[in-house]
């Protein structure tokens, strides 16, 4: 990405991205440091992730702070989604720390603390004692052994192993053929969630949903203090789709999990549903794990990787994500690098537009939808450098960004919350500005800001949405084409 030396404010300054998908990486120990938060933010990070499964609140603190100093530093809102664990099932400790299931041998887990060994292990959750039936199957380790029960009661599970291999302390299981009766917030996800909102993180994801209702603690215990992103890693998820999606603010296809409940060839399928599902809603949504998996060692991804994320740009899918790439990898710089480069080449292909917009979005009958679809429709018949939308809540945004525009969006907001969330939706650029009052300054700052952040040039057309009242939440009304003449690179700076 070229760099330029600095803007009018003292700012260092990052040309725009020059794609409309996001990318979204995943903080950890590779990463968490200043410099290499600052690194890949250079290199293309639009949004990042603090994983609440790993580490202390300490640490996350550290890294909010220090994404919320390369915000002040390169004058750019950047979002930061707070992943809450939810209800990671896992077995208990071992006496040597790990075991061998045998193939096609017994193994039973129980509720006796004692630590396990190669016949048996604690199953740390009551919940599932009474539930599971013979037949049903617990996928241990990523669904690395395979259990199938032989029978349940209250006090044990006792399991033929499918596929038998190493099961070490607290490893993870996913119970994918029953809906089990435990809310999608641990006490651990409340104290991280207070934690969390208190550090003014922009998205909380909330794993392992369910049921639509599984959204509602959450929504309330975060009082209006941000945006709410349900993780689909759940076959009962799939069932209520719509219902979830319409309770949230953004969706996440968390490939993972959802690939160690489901059989793997139906995960494909289910990304291109839910990612259609949720655009059809106007929300953003995230295409997420194991995306560049190989350059967690590697510096180079295989074809293959290269393929499933031009595949979901291709899709129109808002965001991709890296996981254990940005957060573990040797490579993180090098993979944010990869991401950013094959979502450029795919935006630049001439059947890009066509693909993204095979989905069919009828504007809602509404105003704003409509003026939506109208910006859509000017940026493909003139010449247009830019849509500049002025918006408060970020819903008119969120209604163009539906339409699929062929141009950029540069959003203008009062709301530095607002310009902040917006880093998940594809094609915003936001800015958080002072608000306008009059028809006059909307446009003289759309100019303005478009020159400023290289969204147009002298004879550069702009389409300027917005809402009169200015300021009336709900109201967008007014469309209009502006030309940028040469009189303005004059003022840009003022
Ligand atoms: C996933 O399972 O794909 C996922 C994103 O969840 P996590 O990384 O939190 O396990």
């Amino acid at each position: 990405m070229a760099k330029t030396p600095s803007s009018r404010s003292g700012a260092p300054k990052l040309d725009p991205r020059g794609r409309k998908v996001k990318i979204l990486a995943t903080v950890g120990p590779a990463s968490r440091s200043p410099e290499m938060l600052a690194r890949l933010f250079k290199a293309g990070v639009d949004a990042f992730r603090v994983n609440m499964s790993h580490g202390e609140h300490a640490d996350h603190a550290d890294t909010i702070k220090a994404i919320r100093d390369l915000e002040k530093r390169f004058m750019r809102p950047i979002a930061i989604l707070a992943d809450l664990q939810g209800p990671k099932l896992r077995v208990g400790k071992f006496k040597d720390g790990e075991a061998v299931i045998r193939h096609s041998g017994h193994f039973t887990l129980d509720r006796d603390p004692t630590p396990g060994d190669e016949t048996r292990v604690q199953l740390p959750h009551p919940e599932l004692f009474g539930l599971l039936e013979k037949g049903q199957r617990l996928l241990i380790n990523d669904g690395k052994i395979r259990l199938k029960v032989i029978s349940a009661d209250e006090n044990a599970i006792k399991c033929s192993a499918e596929v038998g291999g190493v099961i070490s302390d607290r490893k993870g299981v996913n119970v994918p053929d029953a809906e089990i009766p435990i809310p999608a917030l641990t006490e651990k996800d409340r104290k991280d969630l207070a934690f969390a909102i208190q550090q003014g993180v922009d998205w909380i994801g909330l794993s392992f949903v369910q049921r639509p209702e599984d959204l509602a603690e959450a929504r309330k215990l975060m009082g209006g203090r941000g945006s709410l992103c349900a993780k689909i890693e759940k076959p009962m998820a799939v069932r209520r789709l719509d219902e979830i999606i319409e309770m949230s603010d953004g969706i996440m296809v968390a490939r993972g999990d959802l690939g160690v409940e489901l059989e793997p060839q139906e995960v494909p399928p289910l990304q291109k549903r839910i990612v259609n599902a949720t655009r059809l809603k106007g929300k953003p949504v995230i295409v997420a794990t194991q995306m560049l998996e190989s350059m967690i060692e590697s510096p180079a991804p295989t074809r293959a990787e290269v393929s499933d994320v031009a595949n979901a740009v291709y899709d129109g899918a808002d965001c991709v994500m890296l996981s254990a790439e940005t957060a573990a990898g040797d490579w993180p710089e090098e993979a944010v690098t990869i991401m950013h480069r094959i979502a450029r080449q795919v935006e630049g292909d001439e059947s890009y537009l066509d693909r993204v917009r095979f989905l069919d979005t009828p504007p809602d009958a509404t105003t704003a939808d409509a003026l939506a679809h109208a910006c859509m429709t000017v940026a493909d018949t003139v010449s247009i450098s830019a849509i500049t939308v002025f918006t408060g809540s970020g819903s008119t945004a969120r209604r163009v960004a539906r339409e699929r525009p062929s141009v950029p969006m540069l959003v203008l907001t009062p709301s530095m919350k607002t310009a902040r969330r917006l880093g998940l939706l594809w094609g915003a650029h936001a800015v958080a500005t002072k608000d306008i009052g009059s028809f006059e300054e909307m446009i003289a700052k759309g100019k303005r800001m478009a020159l400023r952040h290289g969204f147009g040039q002298a004879g550069s057309k702009l389409i300027a949405l917005a809402g009169v009242p200015f300021g009336t939440p709900g109201s967008t009304n007014l469309m209009h084409v502006v030309n940028v003449s040469g009189d303005e690179l004059e003022k840009h700076g003022g």
